[in-house]
């Protein structure tokens, strides 16, 4: 099918041009540009998405460094260790990765990253300069939808955005960027009524709920773009996305299927934005990706 959008191929290619840029980085600095991430506990889930991080990072001639805590840290030690690493020179970027165990707060570990250091653009200083428009670390999923969008050649000017997740890390961010691609957008939510009708009138449709399935062929406009954020198991344990790809991707202009659409250009993002936090602490001026 011609209009799924391929979102394998479309991350490859921005990590070779990521590796590009770190190569030239570490040519004028005389060292890699470096994420850290911090791990705390042992969630399953989390281990692997911080090792093809690191991994990743590697592929892409970055340094990279995995900090494992354990999962009865305490927020002091978690607090003492982002410390050390905001004051290393050689750290361009450091992610925790979330969820936290519960005793430890998200907010305020969060906000201990330094804005410059922020890869995953979720301290209040990067979410307020992206909502203000100015120059900021995006969080990585929704900056990679609009990656796609644009490798699709959906046009944003003035097209009807409809976004199912208000989540900080996906719906809120996504509706910023939209808004600043002179989209209308609508952020849909679980106390959203008339969803479906909603979504119907959609030109460019986001689902980032957690739900399978959710967007069935009813819901979507003909000839629309469809953007799937979700990653879920169906009852047969196959990893499906919020849309259900089979009834939608005939009607759809173009179309993410999962996995292979928005998950891929979440890890290239990071780099992206690893690339970007080096290039801009160390004063390198514009960076063209
Ligand atoms: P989240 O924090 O749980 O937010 C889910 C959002 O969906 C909430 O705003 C919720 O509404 C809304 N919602 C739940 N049920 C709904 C329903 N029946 N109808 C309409 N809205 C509904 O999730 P998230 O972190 O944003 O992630 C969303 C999905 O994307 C998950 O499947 C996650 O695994 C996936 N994800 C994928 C990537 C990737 O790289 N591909 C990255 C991040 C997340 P309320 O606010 O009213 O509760």
């Amino acid at each position: 099918m011609t209009n799924v959008i391929d979102g394998k191929a479309v991350a490859a290619a921005l990590r070779l041009r990521v590796a590009e840029r770190a190569a030239a980085f570490a040519a004028r600095a005389g060292r890699p540009p470096g994420l850290d991430v911090v791990l705390v506990g042992e969630d399953p889930a989390s281990q692997v998405y911080v090792r093809n991080k690191g991994r990743a990072c590697e592929e892409a001639g970055m340094r990279s460094a995995i900090h494992r805590l354990p999962a009865d840290t305490t927020q002091d030690a978690l607090s003492a260790l982002l410390d050390r690493l905001m004051a290393d020179e050689a750290v361009d970027g450091v992610l925790v990765q979330l969820p936290l165990p519960a005793h430890l707060d998200e907010r305020a570990v969060l906000a201990r990253i330094e804005p410059s250091k922020d890869v995953d653009g979720f301290h209040p200083a990067n979410v307020g300069a992206l909502w203000l428009g100015r120059e900021a670390l995006v969080p990585c999923t929704p900056w990679g939808c609009v990656r796609l969008l644009d490798h699709a050649g959906v046009k944003l000017e003035g097209a009807r955005a409809v976004i199912v997740g208000r989540s900080n890390i996906v719906g809120k961010p996504m509706a910023a960027l939209l808004i600043q691609r002179s989209a209308t957008v609508t952020v849909a939510h679980s106390r959203t009524r008339d969803l479906a009708e909603l979504c119907a009138e959609a030109d460019v449709l986001i689902a980032a709920v957690g739900r399978a399935k959710l967007v069935g062929a009813d819901w979507v406009k003909p000839g629309a773009a469809v953007i799937d954020v979700g990653i879920n198991r169906d009852a047969e344990g196959k990893l499906v996305g919020d849309v259900d790809f089979a009834a939608v991707a005939p009607k759809a202009g173009a179309i993410t299927p999962v996995p292979g659409g928005v998950g891929p250009m979440t890890i290239a993002c990071l780099l992206e934005n690893t690339v970007r936090a080096a290039w801009r602490r160390a004063g390198y001026g514009a960076l063209d990706l």
